[in-house]
């Protein structure tokens, strides 16, 4: 098969297009012929290597597929069978996983991390990762669905709580967090504060479902956030971005107010005043990926057109080099998706 690997860790140069070999048929294991694979952060932190993780090389990318049914395994699913994959990786046997919390999983893993991923014309997973996808939707927006908005409805529902009529502030719109978080907090009754660097990415969040939008460029953001909620601050605020909104987002928040992260891309460093922390009761919320059951409800409401993932731009499997770079640079207002 084609596939993007890189053999060494490194700049975008290290992307190659090339030959690999085919996945092999494993028991409790499909094989998908990928026809979509969406870009996530993680894959940049792939490619220039993480400090904690060691990955198998060559590597493949990838945590995000949409695509056919070429060898059903058990799924139970016919060959030809259009489907999206749950990008969560758990053994299936420890405590947590016979509680239900995936991603609480002793070996919990990610689809494209420890494992070849999705930058191929095919990909091996178990067959608990498979999820059919109706006819009416596209295999590009099936790949753009799955991490973003697992991980923001983890974020959202489960460990922040959110309820109706709250106030959420979410950093960065058009981030893949950012899109889904709107979305997701819109559809559940809150009031939607959201965050970009320019005046376009503005008004996409709002078409998303933003009520409000701040230009984290040329606004204040703690203090047009008091203006926007009557001197209150927000219930929730949704974190990715780390080290540069970290002050912003705790002086943000109401009393009770729950911040919520997921991700640290601007710094992994931060700070507390803890006399903040206890007068004004706030709780730091740490989350990563999420269950399949949350996945699985996430998708009823794709499916049913109540959450559309955000596809900022095409490219094609050779062009992945292209897609990083636009990623890198921020550029993109939504999922970048490779076509294979
Ligand atoms: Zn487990």
């Amino acid at each position: 098969m084609k596939a993007v690997r890189f053999h060494q860790h490194g700049g975008l140069d290290v992307l190659r297009y090339e030959d690999a070999p085919d996945p092999a048929p494993a028991p409790g294991r499909a094989i998908v012929r990928v026809h979509a694979c969406a870009l996530n952060h993680l894959d940049l932190w792939e490619r220039r290597g993480l400090d904690r993780v060691a990955l198998p090389l060559p590597h493949i990318s990838g945590s995000d597929v949409g695509g056919e049914i070429v060898d059903p395994g058990g799924t139970g699913l016919p060959v030809g069978a259009r489907v999206m994959l749950q990008p969560g990786l758990r053994c299936g046997a420890c405590q947590a996983c016979s509680d239900g919390r995936d991603n609480q999983c002793v070996k919990y893993d990610v689809l494209g991390l420890q494992s070849d991923g999705g930058y191929a014309e095919l990909i091996s997973v178990p067959d608990e990762n498979v999820i059919a996808i109706p006819p009416h939707v596209d295999f590009i927006h099936a790949a753009a669905f799955p991490l973003t908005f697992l991980t923001a409805w983890h974020m959202l529902m489960t460990r922040a709580n959110l309820r109706f009529g709250e106030h959420v502030l979410v950093l960065g719109a058009g981030s893949g967090v950012g899109q889904a978080a709107i979305q997701i907090a819109r559809i559940h009754g809150a009031r939607v504060l959201a965050t970009a660097g320019t005046d376009a990415k503005l008004a996409k969040a709002r078409q998303l479902g933003a009520h409000e939008v701040l230009n984290h460029s040329t606004d204040h953001v703690p203090a047009k956030v008091r203006e926007l909620t009557g001197g209150r601050g927000v219930d929730v605020v949704v974190e990715h971005v780390g080290t540069a909104t970290w002050d912003a987002s705790i002086k943000s928040l109401a009393r009770g107010g729950r911040l919520v992260t997921c991700g640290a891309t601007t710094g992994h460093d931060a700070r507390i005043d803890l006399r903040v922390l206890f007068v004004r009761q706030i709780s730091l919320l740490g989350s990563y990926m999420g269950r399949k059951a949350e996945l699985l409800r996430a998708a009823e409401a794709f499916f049913a057109g109540e959450l559309r993932p955000a596809v900022d731009r095409t490219y094609s499997l050779a062009e992945a080099a292209d897609a990083h770079r636009r990623l890198e640079a921020r550029e993109q207002f939504g999922k970048l998706v490779l076509e294979v």
